[in-house]
């Protein structure tokens, strides 16, 4: 390794992974450091005996040609080699609230016919609420890739009005606020914290049109590491930075903990915001940015169920399906520890993209960090935590045979995920799901901006603007474009 570089990046997720590619056809000399031996964060798949699973990234919106992302991997030069399945244009999500079904069409005329076959008497509500995340998804610049004169996100007038506030506005009818608000596991929706802005960039990227990865969503870290070397750019796995070093005032280098220095004119970090901010030492940051940073809480958590199952028993559903055992969509804002789980996630992964059963299948449910607090510090968790996992798994899998029956008979074997795994593993506080929490009351202090008070410090990822293959990859043209100017960053993505 040479130990000089135009850009490091600290972190191989989405995130550095598409800073390195934009930099590295920028021209500019390029380094990604990532801690694990393998690259991609969330991106990661991981096996269970035959059977394939993605750790955080199941399916994805906007890819149907001309549509954001579409045009977004066709500039990253990964759109030709990845292995993706249409999910079904009916139904790509279901929802069950308490008693009722609701399912989600692709495309907002196919939405709004939907809705108004569910509520006939709400058609002027669901009109309006068709216009309104239309009109805020507009609203931003940069998510249509237009240049923005001004790209400060936080001047968006939608950051400080709360979805579930502006949905109550439209409409009275309980059932219809739940089933226009039932996406919300997708941005870990809090009715005392999401803005009117996540819901309605999330919900518009999904209903314009959602696609699974076949085989996982490792492909896409593995793509894109690919097309950085290709263009001379470095990825070094197992290169765990823990601080970032100074001559005098400026920034110019990280250590490794194995004592290893390398060093960069720029130094961009896809690790969580508030741990980048504690490798820096006493002195070199004005105290006010480290405690304002350092205050923003993160996202709840995840307990997640990876399941191999026998063959030709479960369906595979090319659609997602999200269960709500109440009447009430926001279990993040209602959860008591008591009443767990009371909500959960599942889909069956698409391994081959052809088979109409599956071999396996994730659950997901929300999860305090608190649960699992006793263990958080010990090295050898042992016998207790392995019993409580199994005891969680079971009630997870007792939730989930209400929608598929016959799940429990044929369950091969499984491995469970906690807010510990995603603690240690990806490096997020406390296992945030999604990164710090946008919240509408105070945006200003609650967003993130790429810039950093070190003027050769760049923040990118989840924790910038958005989380999620969308919100990161916007980040991360914002972040390169405070290196290199982002009008004409987006005039490549366009002209790709
Ligand atoms: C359960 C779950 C399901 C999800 N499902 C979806 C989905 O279906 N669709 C979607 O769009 N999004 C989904 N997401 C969100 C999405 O996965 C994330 O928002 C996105 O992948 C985050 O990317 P990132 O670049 O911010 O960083 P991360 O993936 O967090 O990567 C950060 C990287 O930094 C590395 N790192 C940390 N500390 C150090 C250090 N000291 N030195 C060097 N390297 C370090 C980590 O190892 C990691 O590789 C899901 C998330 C979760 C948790």
């Amino acid at each position: 390794m040479d130990n000089n570089y135009d850009i490091l990046i600290l972190g191989a997720g989405l995130g550095g992974l598409e800073c390195a590619y934009i930099l590295s056809k920028k021209g500019y000399k390029v380094c990604v450091l990532e801690k694990n031996k393998n690259i991609g964060g969330t991106l990661q798949n991981f096996k269970l005996g035959d059977c394939t699973f993605s750790s955080g990234m199941h399916y994805l919106g906007s890819l149907d040609e001309g549509q954001l992302l579409n045009k977004l991997f066709r500039y990253f030069n990964i759109l030709n080699g990845l292995d993706i399945k249409r999910m079904d244009p009916e139904v790509f999500d279901r929802f069950i609230i308490g008693d009722k079904q609701i399912d989600y069409p692709m495309g907002w005329d196919r939405f709004a016919d939907k809705m108004e076959s569910y509520f006939p008497n709400e058609k002027d509500a669901i009109q309006q609420y068709v216009k309104l995340i239309n009109s805020v998804a507009n609203s931003q610049a940069i998510y249509n890739l237009k240049s923005p004169q001004d790209y400060d996100i936080r001047t968006n007038p939608y950051l400080n009005t709360g979805v579930y506030s502006a949905i109550e506005a439209i409409t009275k009818n309980r059932e219809l606020q739940n089933a226009l608000t039932a996406l919300n596991f997708v941005y870990a929706g809090d009715k005392n914290s999401t803005s009117l802005y996540t819901h309605a960039l999330i919900n518009n990227y999904y209903i314009q049109s959602a696609y699974r990865l076949v085989g996982g969503s490792g492909q896409i870290a593995d793509l894109l590491a690919a097309n950085i070397r290709n263009m001379g750019g470095e990825i070094l796995c197992e290169k765990e930075v823990e601080e970032l070093l100074f001559e005098e005032k400026s920034l110019t280098g990280v250590q490794i903990i194995n004592g290893e220095k390398v060093y960069g004119k720029n130094i961009i970090s896809n690790i969580h915001p508030a741990i980048t901010i504690d490798m820096i030492p006493e002195g070199k940051l004005r105290k006010s940015f480290k405690t304002r940073l350092t205050a923003i809480p993160n996202t709840i958590s995840v307990f997640g169920l990876h399941l191999r199952v026998r063959p030709d028993k479960i369906p595979y559903l090319n659609h997602n399906v999200h269960y709500y055992k109440n009447n009430d969509v926001w279990p993040v804002s209602s959860y008591p520890h008591d009443q767990w789980p009371s909500f959960f996630y599942l889909y069956t992964p698409s391994n081959d993209g052809t088979n109409d059963y599956t071999n396996s299948l994730s659950i997901y449910t929300y999860m305090h960090f608190n649960e699992v607090r006793n263990w958080a510090e010990k090295t050898e968790r042992g016998d207790e935590y392995r019993a409580w996992k199994n005891k969680k798994a079971e009630e997870l899998i007792l939730l989930a045979s209400k929608y598929i029956t016959n799940l429990k008979e044929n369950i091969i074997d499984w491995i469970a995920s906690t807010p510990l795994t995603y603690r240690d593993y990806i490096g997020t506080p406390e296992g945030g799901m999604y990164g710090t929490i946008r919240d509408y009351h105070d945006p200003m202090s609650s967003y993130i901006f790429p810039r950093t008070k070190i003027p050769n410090l760049f923040f990118t990822g989840q924790n910038i603007n958005l989380h999620g293959m969308l919100g990161v990859s916007i980040s991360a043209l914002l972040t390169c474009g405070e290196i290199t100017g982002l009008q004409e960053i987006i005039k490549e993505v366009n002209d790709a």
